[in-house]
């Protein structure tokens, strides 16, 4: 590639990696960030500390190199543990033998890529706020928080990647004749809470699953940390039900709370209340938006698809978004009006599945997730997987353990589910697998389908 510049807006988990990519073809590259050098803080940026990073994240880290950097603090997640109200323990993997979702710090993932990026030449200056874009002739204007003094830079390309609440795509792409956007904010919100470690520093609960709480209209999550802690997130209503975060206004409310519908989270941590304000409320939308390019300007992760928590894919979709610019890059070379077409093209589809997958899995994690006809058929998918791995893919697998577009893998979710309902109401499926029949069932399935 020749001697190009690129500026990149927002140095979070996509523009950081897609430095990466940039440099690594051989563009100058500038990122202007917000926020102080988060690799001299300890703040967490006010978002969740840990992530669920899976097969796409893993391809997008690949196709530069850099997957063995991120491998030895990601922590594998082999399956979900239940804890019903009762405090009783229900496991399910989430695909076969080994296969894993990885808990990883949102900090020390953001601050290995800026360091990547930067070895291989990026410059990031911090504490620049983008304040607007010139989209046909490539110029990013910016402010320094600290100094107020402001600045523009003129450059080949520019990639938004500054979040969901995106400078570039308010300032500019809002200016465009016809540009669709749309901001949705679920009814629920979330906090977290940190599960401190025991006091040797092992985990108090086990370290290679996610938990669930699953009651229904609410849950309670938690994601291992490297150092014996665990990130729990409260995902709950914020008004108008019967348990809703503006019920828990005092100390004894929060506690009371704890005890009767999490127990034994309570008697893990009976300090909760304490804990209770540590990190804020927040709220969660998803956003979508239209084209998501123009002139010199592109618009990656967040900034093109912000979408809500439930499936833990809005970084894995935004670090695809820059694989499959990367491919692109291989295909057109320098032609980036055509890149830029096409990168629009089938990413947007991505971005509006990956928001609906999402929406539906909240359902999934805070309801279905612990009814024993649910468990029964996650274990008939991976029956069938197991024995005709080509032909049968369950949705969640699809999603997270394999490249298979976003929108494929939805609209193949929905056929298969009907499909399983439809064996299952007609067939006693749990009475296969105790009488070791289930096989030949399957066999007798697929026979039937070829
Ligand atoms: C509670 C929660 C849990 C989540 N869990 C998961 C999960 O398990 N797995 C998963 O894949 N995804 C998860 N996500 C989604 C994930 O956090 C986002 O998809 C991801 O952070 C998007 O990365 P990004 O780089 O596009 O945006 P961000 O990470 O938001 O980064 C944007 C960057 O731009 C900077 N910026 C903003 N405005 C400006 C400006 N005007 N000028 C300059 N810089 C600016 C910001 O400071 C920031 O550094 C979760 C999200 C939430 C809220």
């Amino acid at each position: 590639m020749g001697n190009k510049s690129a500026t990149i807006v927002g140095a979070g988990l996509v523009g950081s990696l897609w430095a990466v990519f940039l440099t690594k073809a051989g563009y100058s590259v500038n990122i202007v960030e917000l926020r102080s050098d988060l690799r001299n803080t300890d703040i967490a940026a006010g978002k969740s500390i840990n992530l669920a990073f899976s097969q796409r994240g893993w391809t997008a880290f690949k196709a530069v190199g850099i997957e063995d950097q991120i491998k030895d603090f990601a922590i594998p997640m082999y399956g979900r543990t239940m804890h019903d109200a009762e405090g009783n323990l229900t496991y399910q993997p989430y695909g076969q033998e080994g296969q894993a979702i990885y808990s990883v710090s949102r900090g020390e993932i953001n601050r290995r890529m800026m360091d990547i990026a930067e070895q291989h030449g990026a410059q990031i200056r911090f504490n620049e706020q983008c304040t607007g874009v010139d989209l046909e002739n490539g110029i990013t204007f910016f402010k320094n928080t600290k100094t107020g003094i402001s600045s523009e830079l003129k450059s080949d390309l520019i990639f938004g990647a500054d979040g969901a609440f995106s400078a570039v795509r308010y300032r500019a792409m809002q200016k465009l004749d016809r540009f669709q956007y749309s901001q949705h904010y679920i009814e629920d919100g979330y906090r977290e809470i940190l599960l401190p470690a025991n006091e040797d520093g092992t985990h108090k609960l086990s370290k290679n699953s996610l938990h669930i709480w699953p009651r229904g209209r609410f849950m309670l999550i938690a994601l291992p940390n490297e150092d014996g802690s665990f990130t729990c997130t409260l995902f709950m209503p914020f008004e108008n039900h019967e348990y809703a975060f503006d019920r828990l206004k005092t100390r004894t409310d929060v506690e009371h709370f704890f005890q009767t519908v999490f127990p034994d989270f309570y008697q893990l941590m009976p300090e909760i209340a304490d804990a209770w304000e540590d990190h804020p409320l927040s709220s969660l939308a998803i956003i979508r938006c239209y084209p998501w390019t123009h002139g010199k300007v592109a618009l990656m992760g967040d900034a093109a698809h912000a979408t809500v928590p439930f499936y833990g894919q809005g970084m894995n979709c935004g670090f695809e978004d820059c694989s499959v610019m990367w491919s692109l890059m291989q295909k057109h070379g320098e032609d980036w009006d055509a890149i830029f077409r096409e990168y629009e093209i089938l990413r947007k589809p991505e971005g509006d599945a990956v928001q609906n997958l999402s929406l539906d899995n909240y359902l999934v994690m805070r309801d279905v997730v612990a009814d024993p006809d649910f468990l029964l058929q996650k274990r008939f998918e991976r029956e069938i997987q197991k024995l005709y791995p080509d032909k049968y893919i369950p949705l969640y697998s699809q999603v997270s353990f394999s490249d298979i577009p976003y929108s494929q893998a939805f609209e193949a979710g929905k056929k298969q589910d009907v499909w399983i309902k439809e064996l299952m109401a007609k067939h006693d499926i749990e009475a296969m697998f105790n009488n070791n029949e289930i096989a030949d069932f399957i066999h007798g399935l697929i026979a039937a389908q070829s």
